[in-house]
């Protein structure tokens, strides 16, 4: 956005910023080249707070109006406290309009309807399965996997080394699955398998097949069906318009927690200046394997590495020395040859795998502060501006990094990455102290290692400490027949740092199925299944809940 654009948009009071962005700013900045980010990058440190605060109002307010949106991702680094609000202002709107209301077909019935395909609900669908019952499975996309699919997150369980204590059931089953369908290669930096993103699609498809799962593909969730405060079935939209699909229970596995919103379930959001930057992930083509290996073994990098200035992360010192696959010297090279413009200093991350077809895959560089994954304003403007930045990063890795002179990119993920959005406020939300502190709960349906990661913390599983995960965490307030599984479980930041690691979605989805299904069974209300019960079917299911 152009400083005059802005100006348009600040209020009278504001003198001092109308100055500073009055028109001759704008040739100014034109005469000098200056994007419209470093003046801001200059405003963030010129101004005073409230200043700064009233002026990203100004502008979220003027993206709305017009075409070009602010780039938070200049102003906040998302783990350092950022100085000021980002909360969007209410959307402007064109005035509205009442849509009529209109009769829909019942398209479909069942026992347990699955809403979303990521390692939360493909688990809940499983393990629903595979107690018995009929289930469904809806996905707006035409594949299952959520992010490990849509986004190309294949890194599912780089956490594991020799001591980790895991609850294995179907989080383990995706992985020894995707091994024998030659869609997993050794993890570079840990005792796991890297899932490759496109195999998984055809592992999902054969495990949903064999349990017998009706498939839903390619229908996206707009609505609950409520009776009273009980839900009865969901609302999709598609291709086919509108159609409606009952059940007698829902499992939310949406990552967003968009039933459990809509069907008026408490919810809260991170506030946008902490919330976790979102990625747009790129897989490359054209590497020499063989140089790319020996310049990583020439300067190995560690999670130690991961601070750099820009960025901050906690460990607990035992991780500092550990190998990791991270990148960011060639972006703070090309920084400096003016290569990328030095307020992308936030490019930089890990790299997943390096296959002898020179495909170098998982490319975890860009990070995208600010991003609102419930606004597709928000989203729109993150999905083009980090295309923007990975052909940027290419272009670094390109000219620094060995073994890439050749390299060129094979494909953007489907989708911009989206990390932390909604979660539930749950019967029982998990503190950071749970997650720190190996707790222990009555209702665990599932453990998980000591695996922190988020929000500015990491902390490895290297020694055998390990948490249990409450079916509490997962039971929404106010809305019957209704559980939540996968990212947006109930937690606190630090919590979910833990919890909406893939592994953990996977646990937390097959005790949501497995509790699902009983409920049908008993005909008892999913607040009132026995305990027990549900942890004799985790058992013969082979999940590890204590
Ligand atoms: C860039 C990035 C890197 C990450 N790296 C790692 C990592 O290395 N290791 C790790 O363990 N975790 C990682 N994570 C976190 C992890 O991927 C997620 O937290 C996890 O996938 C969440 O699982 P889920 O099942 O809750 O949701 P998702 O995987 O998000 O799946 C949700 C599914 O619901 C569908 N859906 C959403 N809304 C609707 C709707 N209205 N109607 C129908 N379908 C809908 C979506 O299409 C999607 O398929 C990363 C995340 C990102 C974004």
């Amino acid at each position: 956005m152009e400083p005059a654009s802005i100006c348009r948009f600040l209020p009278p009071s504001q003198h001092s910023l109308r100055k500073l962005f009055r028109p001759n700013t704008t040739f100014l900045c034109k005469q000098a080249k200056l994007p419209a980010s470093v003046l801001f990058r200059f405003a963030s440190s010129t101004l005073g707070t409230l200043q700064f605060k009233a002026l990203c109002e100004c502008v979220h307010a003027a993206r709305l109006l017009v075409a070009t949106p602010f780039d938070a991702s200049c102003t906040t680094n998302p783990q350092k406290k950022a100085p000021m609000s980002l909360q969007p202002l209410a959307k402007k709107t064109f005035g509205t309009i009442q849509e009529p209301a209109r009769t829909i077909d019942v398209v479909h019935r069942t026992d347990v309807l699955v809403v979303g395909s990521g390692p939360g609900g493909l688990a809940a669908a499983l393990a629903a399965a595979r107690t018995g019952v009929q289930v469904t499975l809806v996905e707006r996309f035409g594949c299952f996997g959520g992010n490990l699919t849509a986004v190309g997150v294949e890194g599912f369980a780089w956490y594991r080394h020799e001591q980790t204590v895991e609850a294995d059931g179907i989080g383990r089953e995706f992985e020894e699955r995707a091994k024998a369908m030659g869609a997993a290669v050794p993890e570079v930096q840990s005792l796991s398998y890297e899932i490759d993103s496109e195999g998984f699609k055809l592992v999902a498809d054969r495990l949903v097949e064999e349990a017998g799962i009706h498939a839903m593909l390619h229908r996206m969730f707009v609505s609950p069906i409520m009776e009273g405060d009980t839900i009865v079935g969901i609302v999709v939209e598609s291709k086919a318009g509108r159609e409606a699909i009952l059940a007698q229970r829902v499992i939310d596995a949406t990552g967003d927690a968009d039933i459990a919103h809509r069907a008026g379930a408490p919810t809260f959001k991170t506030p946008l200046e902490h919330v976790q930057a979102a990625s747009v992930m790129f897989h490359l083509a054209g590497v020499d394997k063989k140089a790319f290996l020996a310049g990583v073994r020439a300067d190995p990098q560690t999670y130690k590495d991961w601070s750099t200035g820009e960025w901050e992360i906690e460990t607990s010192g035992k991780e500092d020395a550990m190998f990791s696959p991270f990148l960011a010297k060639p972006f703070a090279q090309a920084i400096r040859d003016g290569v990328i413009p030095a307020h992308l200093n936030t490019i930089g991350g890990t790299w997943g795998a390096i296959h002898d077809t020179g495909e170098l895959t998982y490319m975890n560089l860009v990070h995208l502060a600010g991003c609102d994954g419930t606004d597709p304003d928000s989203m729109t403007h993150h999905e083009i501006d980090g295309r923007r930045q990975a052909m940027l990063a290419i272009e670094a890795l390109r000219r620094y990094t060995p073994g890439c002179s050749q390299v060129r990119l094979r494909n953007f993920a489907m989708t911009i990455g989206i990390r932390d959005t909604r979660k539930i406020d749950a019967l029982y939300n998990m503190k950071e102290h749970d997650v720190r502190e190996q707790a222990r709960f009555d209702d665990t349906i599932g453990i998980y290692p000591e695996f922190i990661d988020g929000y500015g913390v990491l902390i490895l599983p290297t020694t055998g400490r390990y948490m249990h995960i409450p079916y509490r965490s997962m039971l929404p307030k106010k809305v019957k027949n209704l559980l939540v599984a996968g990212r947006a479980i109930g937690g606190d930041r630090i919590a979910h740092a833990a919890t909406r690691n893939m592994a953990c979605c996977a646990v937390a989805g097959q005790g949501a199925g497995i509790a699902a299904a009983l409920s049908v069974k008993a005909q008892v209300g999913l607040d009132e299944v026995n305990m027990s019960h549900i942890q004799k079917e985790l058992a013969k299911q082979g999940v590890r809940y204590l």
